[in-house]
């Protein structure tokens, strides 16, 4: 995967750095040919968060511009150029986005990486689209405890967003997100709520308040609730949650079972991810509760069964909707029970199975 570059082979006064850490670079990958680094470990950790999906695109990115002797062939390249670099922010924020949502906050931060310079090469070193990187990387930081490095992502982004007034909401719900993540961490919790709080005015001003994006922030909320043992208002608010994600659940199975079309372009990988931890952390919540409430137990299995439905894994579908069955007989609630039957019909053994499945 790696030849030692010969320095002598370098154009002259053209500097290699390393791709990860900047440093001078003694390796280049073999694909490409226009990636460096300063050693295999920095390599290999390029190649596992990022760059195996974007070697290819970056060659003609990274390549000598060709000569053109006409304005129009020029000013084309020009655009192709910026589409592809486009292209590439937009790639690496979405793969570093997804390995957050796993946990794996080591690994997403060459994607982050890219995502910011590149942002820096096309749209400049102050622009309010470099933001989402800065927020990217300062929640990794949070994920592996470099609270000060988080810091100082996240005060550039918040510098960046005071001087751009026309900043749109949703990077000012992220931007708060993150930091009441920060202060989360730093054992700040009263500045955690009031971010956290600031997420939630954002959200709803956009979505509304009935909405899972909105009940995101309300779950953070809970969270730092229970951190201060104010464990009602924490089962509150997690009650709203599960209210929330459980009828938009039903809203897509339901439109899923009555048009069979693919719901893949409402509900991607990295969005099912998040949901499946809020999920069980509610679930966590009421099994660590010395009075359990079965209502909600309901309500939070069934959610997991519609998505673990919807992402395609009918065994976890069925798992979950036993349990919620389970619970639901005990509040009772006949129509909840009647709903999570007919999701355990859908979900149930396929009658006619197939090697695929
Ligand atoms: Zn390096
Ligand atoms: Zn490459």
């Amino acid at each position: 995967m790696s030849t030692t570059l010969n320095p002598l082979a370098n154009p002259r006064g053209a500097k290699k750095l390393c791709e990860l850490c900047q440093k001078p670079a003694y390796l280049q990958c073999n694909n490409c040919r226009v990636t460096f680094y300063c050693d295999t470990e920095h390599q290999q950790a390029d190649w596992v968060g990022i760059h195996d999906k974007v070697c290819q695109l970056l060659i003609p990115i990274r390549s000598a511009v060709p000569f053109h002797s006409l304005q129009s062939d020029r000013d084309l390249h020009q655009s192709q150029t910026r589409h592809r670099q486009e292209q590439l922010i937009e790639i690496s924020r979405s793969v570093a986005q997804n390995k957050l949502f796993e946990g794996k906050f080591q690994e997403s931060l060459p994607a982050s990486l890219l995502s910011l310079r590149c942002a820096m090469d096309v749209y400049g070193p102050s622009a309010a689209s470099l933001v989402p990187a800065y927020l990217l990387l300062a929640e990794a930081n949070v994920g592996l405890g470099s609270l000060a490095q988080a810091e100082k992502y996240l005060s550039q982004a918040e510098w960046t967003v005071t001087k751009t007034p026309d900043c749109s909401q949703a990077v000012r719900r992220q931007l708060h997100r993150n930091l009441g993540r920060l202060y989360t961490s730093t054992g700040n919790l009263k500045g955690a709520l009031l971010s956290f709080a600031n997420d939630v005015y954002y959200a709803s001003d956009e979505y509304g308040l009935d909405n899972i994006v909105t009940k995101g922030g309300y779950f953070l909320m809970a969270n730092v609730f229970m951190k201060q043992e104010k464990k009602d208002i924490a089962h509150s608010m997690y009650a709203e949650v599960a209210k929330t994600w459980h009828s938009h659940l039903t809203r897509l199975v339901e439109a899923h079972t009555q048009s069979s079309i693919s719901l893949e372009p409402c509900f991607d990988e990295a969005q099912r991810t998040e949901a499946d931890q809020m999920l069980k952390t509610m679930l966590e919540v009421q099994a660590q509760n010395n009075k359990q409430d079965v209502a909600q137990i309901a309500l939070v299995t069934h959610s997991l069964a519609m998505l673990w439905f919807l992402g395609g894994s009918r065994n976890k579908a069925v798992e979950f909707g036993r349990k919620a069955r389970q619970a639901s007989q005990l509040v009772p609630d006949p129509s909840l029970t009647e709903s999570i039957q007919r999701l355990l019909l859908l979900a149930g053994p396929d009658p006619h199975p197939t090697q695929a499945s």
